[in-house]
């Protein structure tokens, strides 16, 4: 064996839900090739061998929907000289379309290098992001690739195409997608491939959708769009189509089982049907959606109808503890009804669920022999109560935190290993990332606020 992680508690999230109280994983050559109860050193020999007293092995951790261009906005000062936007539309126009127009190649790299160390710092190994700036578009997927790939894990990476401003923007937006998908998506060596995306349906055409619909069916990709997020999604669609956005995206054929559907806080029962009936994917940012105030989904209906849900970050915060705790709470408060979102309902949704959200549950979200060794290893430095195979789900979403992530292994290979990064110096890393930001808010307090976008007449 290359390693072999020993006498762990093991949450396999395989399909019978396995916890393992004292059990090893063994590795090879990228695989899990075994996975049992007992001591694996009395069946293996390894090169390597992790003991794990009072450790816990998980999944790699998945995130459904991020922006990793997000993290330079973490903290900024653009949000102390803005008038504080009052709702989601405001939002888009102080904020994010603000800092897409800023946005440069050298943003999105470092944002990715960034956005991935924190990924893996905190225990996810598989995420699908999506890119916005009009200033970067042709071969932008090249320098967030590379970012991602200096660190070491795994992603769906896409620039998320508008027509906010014109048709041709987001056409060129689908062109760098096509480009990417093309390039990469069928090395089984390549860790960072593609998805198709657009931003959301009030920017974007049915001409796009349908284009972007043919693209992702001719290459067998995913493709993604902000749905439902704030209410002027309904709003356009009802007023210049006269449907509801799902209705739309039924009548011009672009509901299928690749599609991700990002957000739907807004829909009503009619279009949970059609996401339902079409087997459309979706990923849900609770942390997102608190952070904006656009309201709260019906995940739990969506998932009691069978539909499959993946947690997302939505670019905000990335680790993922501190997003399932937030999908724990919030359907509690919103529903007045503890029952709603058991733990190992979202434990489910940033593992197995998100790989099926993604496409790749074939091979991750679940330790079971034969798939990639994407593995998380936890080791809490403190626990109030017992960990055991009743109470693991508990922990995972009450207790632990990113800092007790011990490390990750991607295809085998430490990303992160005794708390710190393996491929990339994190002290370097931010160094050169602050310089970064600093420079973007440099030139975003250079820009004149917009508090009106003007739209092309979609
Ligand atoms: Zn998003």
């Amino acid at each position: 064996m290359d390693i072999l992680i020993n006498q762990a508690l093991i949450v396999t999230m395989n399909r019978d839900r396995a916890v393992i109280p004292r059990g090893y994983v063994a590795v090879r050559e990228g695989k899990i090739v075994d996975v049992g109860t007992g001591d694996g050193l009395s069946k293996y020999v390894s090169e390597e061998v992790v003991e794990g007293g009072g450790t816990i092995v998980t999944p790699g951790f998945i995130c459904a929907h991020t922006h990793l261009y997000g993290i330079l906005l973490r903290a900024s000062v653009w949000f102390g000289v803005i008038e504080p936007p009052t709702d989601f539309q405001q939002n888009l126009q102080r904020i994010w379309w603000a800092v897409d127009e800023a946005m440069n190649y050298e943003d999105a790299y470092a944002s990715a290098l960034m956005g991935a160390a924190e990924f893996a710092r905190t225990g996810t190994t598989m995420f699908k992001d999506t890119f916005s700036g009009p200033n970067a578009i042709d071969g932008v997927l090249d320098r967030i690739k590379k970012g991602v790939d200096e660190v070491g894990i795994k992603g769906f990476i896409a620039f998320e195409a508008t027509e906010r401003r014109s048709r041709d923007e987001g056409l060129r937006g689908l062109r760098e997608n096509e480009r990417f998908i093309s390039r990469y998506n069928s090395d089984p060596d390549e860790l960072v491939k593609g998805v198709f995306s657009l931003h959301a349906s009030f920017t974007v055409t049915d001409d796009l959708m349908v284009k972007t619909k043919e693209l992702a069916d001719k290459y067998g990709a995913r493709y993604t769009m902000h749905v439902e997020e704030g209410l002027i999604d309904v709003y356009h669609n009802i007023e210049r189509y006269g449907k509801r956005p799902f209705e739309r995206f039924r009548d011009v054929g672009f509901l299928s089982p690749n599609f991700i559907a990002v957000h739907v806080v807004q829909a009503i029962d009619d279009e949970l049907e059609l996401i339902k009936q079409h087997d459309v994917k979706v990923a849900h940012n609770p942390m997102s959606n608190m952070l904006n105030a656009v309201g709260v989904p019906p995940v739990p209906k969506l998932i009691g109808m069978g539909v499959t849900v993946g947690l997302g970050n939505d670019g905000y915060i990335f680790d993922v503890f501190e997003n399932m705790r937030s999908a724990y709470l919030l359907h509690k408060v919103h529903l007045k009804d503890p029952r709603a979102m058991p733990p190992l309902k979202v434990v489910e949704m940033a593992t197995i669920d998100a790989a099926k959200v993604l496409g790749v549950d074939g091979h991750t979200g679940s330790i079971e022999v034969g798939k990639d060794a994407d593995i998380t290893i936890i080791r809490p430095e403190y626990v109030p109560t017992l960990v055991n195979e009743e109470t693991v789900y508990g922990h995972l979403v009450n207790t632990f935190n990113g800092r007790d992530v011990w490390g990750v292994l991607v295809r085998g290979r430490w990303v992160t290993k005794e708390r710190r990064l393996v491929n990339v110096d994190m002290g370097k890393v931010m160094e050169y990332v602050h310089g970064v930001a600093e420079r973007l808010w440099d030139r975003m307090l250079k820009m004149e606020p917009k508090y009106k976008v003007e739209y092309l007449k979609l």
